[in-house]
């Protein structure tokens, strides 16, 4: 019986992904936005991101998946299996970008796991239980500081004081897009998604880094994620004319902040150098008031964004830094405010499914590495509701979130192919 179970369901498989479909339609996705220097640009709620959303539901359309979109606009494609109510297997990632990000970043997990669902129901695989492909919203936090907005949703993840300060770079408030999409702080919850609809989710994903390109590998299993830790740091002093005012009568907000910004850099390095790399800080935006070549400047704002797979590190840097900040500020004596905007904890992947992952690869003799991730994704957010695991493929010179983001297409496509088996193996699993 054992036997007929196996052959009734495969574990293995013989299939390959239509390379030349994955590239195709990745490519059409590349093309919503792209800008100056193939740079593409599809922030959330963007004219541009709803767009590449409507081509992915015309290509899911297309290869005849059950499809749902949820309020924010999560989308969901299913192919249902011998037993369409038990757990299905999700696999996906986001479309939308950084300003002036790459063609990859997100695109990769979304096509390449429905490339792997289009191979699987083409071949009329027998499958124990459901698969779907999965497109979450807002994974960038370049418009509103807010990172995986769709799935911090689906898990349940989304605090209502995070929302207070996720404003864009215009005023913006997402709580103001969000509610005209129906969505307000008391129904937060009715995004979610119950935790026993889903056996695991994976996601395939470029690695934004150098790790599988300096060592010769073609694939990287993920085992935890690197959270961030972000807050404002709002140095307020005094505006006053350049040329009138004498530099020790001066309250100049922007010198606090740069002495701010040098010690980010020397804590991390510090602290780094200790603890193995396993630390790292930046100030990625700054806004500066009055802002203009003749005014001391007299109000200044950073956003401040600390990261570790280690949460007593992170905790540790990040504390260091408001201290120094209000010192700064006191020996200045001008005032400084700190404005949390989302603290969370690193990520552990499962694994089980990272041994399944590591079993696929030595079975087909690629080359993998396991590591851990520096940057977050959508699995971060999924990891707290289901077992969850990352396959990367690597980043060309490790760029990402810039136009000259490149992953060559035989690994995209190989990695499409591990995202496939590993889908196969776990949708027939009998757990
Ligand atoms: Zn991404």
């Amino acid at each position: 019986m054992a036997f007929m179970a196996k052959a009734l369901f495969p574990v293995t498989s013989e299939l390959a992904i239509n390379k030349r479909r994955l590239l195709r339609d990745l490519n059409a996705i590349s093309r919503i936005g792209i800008g100056d220097h193939g740079s593409v640009t599809r922030l959330v709620f963007s004219i541009k991101e709803l767009r590449s959303r409507q081509l992915l539901i015309h290509l899911m359309r297309q290869a005849g998946l059950k499809i749902h979109v949820d309020r924010i606009g999560n989308i969901f494609a299913r192919w249902n299996g011998h037993n369409p109510k038990a757990p299905a297997v999700l696999a996906g990632s986001h479309l939308d970008t950084v300003v002036q990000g790459g063609k990859f970043d997100g695109p990769v997990g979304v096509i390449g796991a429905l490339e792997a669902l289009r191979t699987l129901k083409e071949n009329k695989v027998p499958l124990r239980c459901p698969v779907e492909v999965v497109c979450f919203v807002g994974e960038e936090s370049s418009r509103f500081g807010y990172s995986t907005l769709g799935s911090s949703l689906v898990a349940g993840e989304v605090q209502i004081e995070d929302l207070t300060h996720a404003v864009d770079a215009h005023g913006t408030k997402l709580e103001d897009i969000l509610a005209s999409m129906g969505i307000y702080r008391d129904n937060l919850a009715s995004l979610t998604r119950d935790p026993s609809t889903i056996k695991a989710y994976l996601e395939l994903h470029i690695e934004q880094g150098p790790i599988l390109e300096t060592k010769g590998k073609k694939i990287g299993l993920v085992t935890s994620i690197a959270a961030p830790t972000r807050f404002k740091a709002v140095f307020t002093g005094q505006a006053d004319h350049s040329g009138t005012t004498p530099m020790e009568m001066r309250k100049d907000a922007l010198v606090a902040a740069a002495k701010l910004i040098t010690y980010i850099e020397e804590v991390c390095r510090e602290f780094s150098a200790v603890e193995k790399g396993r630390i790292v800080g930046t100030v990625g935006a700054m806004k500066i008031e009055p802002g203009v070549m003749n005014a001391v400047p007299g109000k200044v704002e950073l956003s401040i964004d600390i990261r570790s797979i280690t949460a007593e590190a992170k905790d540790r840097v990040a504390s260091q830094v408001k201290d120094r900040a209000a010192e700064i500020a006191r020996a200045r004596d001008i005032d400084v405010e700190i404005l949390p905007i989302r603290e969370e904890l690193p990520v552990p992947l499962n694994e089980e499914l990272l041994l399944l992952t590591k079993h696929i690869c030595d079975q087909n003799g690629i080359a993998y590495e396991v590591m851990p991730s520096g940057a977050g994704h959508d699995a971060m957010q999924m990891a707290k509701i289901t077992r969850a695991a990352m396959i990367f493929v690597p980043s060309k010179r490790g760029i990402s979130h810039n136009p000259s983001e490149w992953t060559e297409p035989e690994d995209i496509c190989l990695g499409s192919q591990v995202l496939l088996e590993t889908m196969i193996r776990l949708a027939n699993d009998e757990g």
